[in-house]
């Protein structure tokens, strides 16, 4: 593999091999256009030589195969709203825009499967199912912009994961561009099938380092009748934490269980001094019960009584679905709320086992209590244990402590039988954690996979090793 960018006699070439092949509006090369895909939700700034809008699978294969015969990065990107830099242009080369490949192809209620090009919207799809009655459960913050083919390459979660799993538990079967430009489709659009290795599982979270997928067929599931939210306050993250184990061990499974710590509830009220939270709350849970109207009702009581023995200041329960949204605006606005506190964030995302949760918060308040001027806020999926650690410092020069803070609370969640990464990847990020996890063994056999899908090293290079 080449390093560093096209050199600019291949770029006019392969301009032009590729206008003649996609049609010239489907390829951009104008620095303006160019900055425009220079950067995803990371952050971090890599110029691409190349923009390819394909719009069909024969237009993605044409032009992998021209990136392979010239050695030249290949780089897929949904909505660019991953947080570990998957689709940054770390070494330049082509940007392959999936956004016009944005069709619901077919939804097929019998079967209770629907097949969509990458492009399309997570909450598009949510939505278009939704007619049928049918739900589709993964459901990133980023529902509302982030494609299913960038959910998919990320295995992307979501406030859903506990009852309903993450992105990977809904993949049947995947059409993918190889490095070499040929096609092949995973799976069956079948519920079930075990006939040989599953590649489709490989290729979930391989964050577009081994295929590119042009269709992807998933899994739909009856649409829940009836979801009831609770916004609880507790005065401590102690009882938070125990009513989200004690709900759990009682045999409700929520539908979303999601904790917010005090640093993100001060941010909250700063930002939106409208919201009325109280003054003396040092946790918050929200809590979504769905499914039949009857065992709602009775799940809603059953945690109502729960958290209240579990010492809740204030319970407020949605009424309806404009409640419902009203509250779900307090967890909504965390992200650009912390900005409020300081202007530079570093954000991650572990993930440990749930009994380890109080364990893990009080490691990171112990290592946050030896960088005292670094601000950190927690907050997440607290039904899997995903919390995402907010590390925010004031001054640019802050970057180093933020960073050594954030490899301490790395090799915390290990030592607590966590991983690095609950759902946003690796990318080139978190690449540098990734063998602090997996073992050199196991680190070699996945480099030996990426040989073998992808032998001249094309596919988002910069990423993952
Ligand atoms: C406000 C906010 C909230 C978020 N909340 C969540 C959350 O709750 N849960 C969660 O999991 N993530 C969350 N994310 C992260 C992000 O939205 C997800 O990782 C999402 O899956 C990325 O989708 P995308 O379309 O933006 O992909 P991109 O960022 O464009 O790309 C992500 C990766 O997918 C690859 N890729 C894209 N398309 C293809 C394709 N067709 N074939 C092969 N590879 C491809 C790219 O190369 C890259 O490696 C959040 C991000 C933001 C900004």
């Amino acid at each position: 593999m080449k390093s560093g960018p096209v050199q600019k006699s291949e770029t006019k070439n392969l301009i032009a091999l590729l206008g003649k092949r996609l049609g010239e509006k489907n390829v951009l090369f104008a620095l303006e256009d160019r900055l425009c895909y220079a950067s995803d939700g990371s952050k971090q700034k890599y110029l691409p030589d190349i923009v390819v809008r394909p719009q069909t699978t024969q237009h993605v294969s044409d032009a992998v195969r021209l990136a392979n015969e010239h050695e030249i990065p290949v780089y897929a990107r949904g909505a660019g709203s991953g947080l570990t830099g998957g689709a940054v242009p770390v070494l330049g080369g082509m940007v392959l825009d999936f956004t016009q490949m944005n069709r619901i192809l077919e939804i097929i209620p019998e079967d209770l499967v629907a097949t969509v090009e990458p492009g399309v919207v997570t909450q598009t799809l949510q939505t278009e199912v939704a007619k049928h009655k049918l739900f589709y459960p993964p459901d990133p913050a980023s529902a509302a912009f982030s494609t299913i083919g960038g959910n998919v390459a990320e295995c992307a979660g979501g406030i859903t994961g506990l009852k309903y799993g993450v992105t990977r538990d809904y993949i049947l079967s995947l059409e993918v561009v190889l490095a070499d430009g040929s096609v092949i489709t995973t799976g069956r659009k079948t519920l079930k099938s075990v006939t040989g290795y599953d590649l489709t599982r490989l290729l979930v979270g391989s964050e577009g380092t081994l295929g590119i997928f042009t269709k992807i067929t998933v899994k739909l599931i009856p649409l829940p009748e009836k979801i009831e939210t609770l916004l609880v306050f507790f005065p401590t993250p102690e009882d938070a934490v125990t009513s989200a184990n004690g709900i759990i061990s009682h045999n409700i499974l929520p539908r979303a269980l999601e904790f917010i710590d005090k640093s993100s509830i001060d941010c909250i009220k700063g930002y939106r001094q409208e919201m009325e939270l109280p003054e003396d709350a040092n946790a918050i849970l929200i809590i979504d019960i769905d499914g039949e109207e009857k065992s709602v009702q009775k799940g809603i009581s059953l945690v109502e009584s729960f958290v209240s023995k579990n010492n809740a200041m204030k319970v407020i329960a949605a009424k309806n679905a404009k409640e419902r949204d009203a509250l779900w605006e307090v967890r909504r606005i965390l992200s650009p709320a912390l900005y409020k506190i300081a202007p530079f964030k570093i954000n991650e995302d572990i993930c440990v086992p749930r009994s380890q949760i109080l364990e893990i918060l009080r490691a990171i308040s112990e290592i946050n209590s030896r960088y005292p001027f670094l601000k950190v806020a927690n907050f997440g999926h607290i039904g899997d244990g995903n919390i995402h650690v907010n590390v925010m410092y004031e001054k640019e020069n802050d970057q180093s402590f933020a960073e050594k803070m954030i490899e301490e609370i790395i090799h915390s969640t290990l030592r607590f039988g966590g991983t690095v990464s609950g759902e946003h990847g690796i990318g080139n990020v978190k690449s540098k954690f990734l063998p602090f996890e997996i073992a050199p063994q196991e680190l070699q056999i996945m480099k030996n996979i990426k040989h073998m899908f992808d032998p001249k090293g094309i596919l988002n290079p910069g990423k993952f090793f």
